[in-house]
């Protein structure tokens, strides 16, 4: 069981790993290692009938198996430096930039032909925008959208699949340092190689960290995005999204001068619930195709908390507020905006009686009960400056559901080809704390691979 490479993880940074493998190095024993599902067994056992939320399933079929997190989400692959990760500051903006742009080229060879690409560039609302105090950050934005991401991921499996070794529902448990390589241990056997590279990605965070510990790897605290899932009429949005389709948009707190800002648009989409280490967040996602769309446009309000000195663990906060909502609610809370507003919580009624009818089944409550202060506080705030420029975000009947937490992985230190302290240990993806979104991610995996060829 010698392997020259072996990946760990079969998210997009695993993924564009083994493809850039195949092509510039086909000659390459290659195995991957993932703890979820193959996709055609990734499912989630919800089906808002028998199962309504989330039972905690051992592996999670949304954050694991082939495709990693991204696998049912909207396929929102952002091609630029201003949001998605860091990996410029590890390999520069151009190159960054250029494999973006490949990995692009690659979902459209394999299925994603026809998609639209979308871009800021040019576009009237950067000044509505800023005359209304709102900062839309630069991007093109290719959707995907569920269904044709799913499609190119059963491509590149298909593709694959003959050409390196995969090896489902099989967690890494323990790596170690051997003459010459490492020594990759699971429960089914041990496997050798010269060199590995980790994308274990968010679901892989706990685990990263025990592997840094063990291997004496440094790390840094990284930050976490907290706030709540918006969902509204198209209607509202449309102007923005039918030019756009996804925008991000930041927006200074004149109260405390805090960030917030729009993450993770979805027009005609639906909200989801996530799960991450047992904790139930709140997510969304849309389809492509018409006939799944919904009537609503949801997008993430968040704030970012970074912790250093004394307290470290930023995530261990959003946990905290997240654990809170689950308290109260059981799971994602849902609340509309005009209750928020007036301090009263939100009841089945209140939310039956509404002029919009929600994506998620979620328990209505009181969100000021499990959001901080300030954090809440920036979250209104944003939601009338966003009524400015999208009249009707900031109208009673617009549902809010907390919380949203984005985790991100502590940032591992690795060097400017993402190896770290260790000769042939590569560290990516959202694993690395490094890149936080697709795009990234595969770009990552591509980075990695072209710098082990080269060498
Ligand atoms: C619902 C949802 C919607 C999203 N929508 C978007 C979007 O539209 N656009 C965007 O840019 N980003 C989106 N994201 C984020 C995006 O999915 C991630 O940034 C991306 O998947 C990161 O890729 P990765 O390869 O680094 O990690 P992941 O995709 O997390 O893959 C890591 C893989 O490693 C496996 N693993 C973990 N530990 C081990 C172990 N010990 N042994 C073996 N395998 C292990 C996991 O099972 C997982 O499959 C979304 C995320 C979610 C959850």
């Amino acid at each position: 069981m010698n392997y020259d490479i072996i990946i760990i993880g079969a998210g997009p940074g695993g993924i564009f790993s083994a493809y850039e493998l195949t092509k510039l190095a086909p000659d390459m024993k290659v195995a991957v290692f993932e703890s979820g599902h193959a996709l055609s067994k990734r499912r989630c056992p919800i089906d808002g009938d028998k199962i309504k939320s989330c039972i905690n399933c051992k592996t999670c079929s949304i954050m694991s198996g082939f495709g990693g997190a991204g696998a049912f989400s909207d396929g929102k692959y952002n091609i630029t430096n201003d949001f998605g990760g860091t990996l410029f500051e590890y390999i520069g903006k151009n190159r960054a930039l250029e494999l973006m742009k490949y990995v692009d080229e690659i979902n459209m060879e394999y299925g994603g032909k026809g998609t639209k690409l979308y871009s800021t560039a040019g576009s009237k609302f950067k000044k509505i925008c800023i005359q209304n105090d709102l900062h839309l950050l630069d991007a093109s934005v290719r959707h995907l959208g569920t269904d044709i991401n799913y499609i190119v991921l059963e491509n590149l499996y298909a593709y694959l699949q003959d050409k390196v070794e995969f090896f489902f529902d099989t967690p890494v448990e323990t790596i170690e340092i051997i003459d010459g390589g490492y020594k990759i241990i699971c429960q089914s056997g041990e496997y050798t190689c010269s060199k590995c590279i980790i994308s274990v990605g968010r679901s892989g965070s706990k685990w990263m960290e025990k592997v840094c510990r063990e291997l004496d790897i440094p790390t840094h605290s990284n930050r976490v995005d907290i706030g709540v899932r918006v969902e509204l009429p198209a209607e509202v949005f449309s102007h923005l999204t039918d030019e756009l389709y996804e925008s991000k948009i930041v927006y200074r707190t004149p109260k405390y001068e805090d960030k917030v800002r729009t993450f993770c648009m979805n027009p005609k989409g639906a909200v989801v619930n996530e799960n991450t280490n047992g904790i139930i967040t709140v997510n969304g996602h849309s389809y492509e195709d018409p006939a799944k769309q919904t009537e609503n446009t949801n997008f993430a309000l968040l704030v970012a908390k970074h912790f250093s000195e004394p307290f470290k663990d930023s995530n261990g906060y959003g946990e905290s507020i997240a654990r809170l909502s689950n308290m109260l609610g059981g799971g994602v809370i849902v609340q509309r905006f005009g209750d928020l507003i007036r301090g009263q919580r939100s009841n089945q009624d209140r939310i039956d009686g509404a002029f919009i009818t929600p994506t998620l089944n979620a328990t209505p409550g009181d969100l000021s009960l499990v959001l901080p202060k300030r954090i809440l506080d920036g979250i209104i705030e944003m939601i009338y400056a966003l009524d400015k420029i999208a009249p009707g975000t900031a109208n009673d009947d617009t549902l809010l559901y907390g919380v949203e937490v984005k985790f991100y992985n502590m940032e591992v230190e690795v060097n400017e080809s993402l190896q770290s302290k260790y000769d042939g240990l590569y560290i990516i993806g959202d694993g690395s704390g490094i890149t936080h979104s697709l795009s990234h991610a595969s770009a990552s995996g591509v980075h990695v691979v072209r710098d082990i060829v080269k060498a």
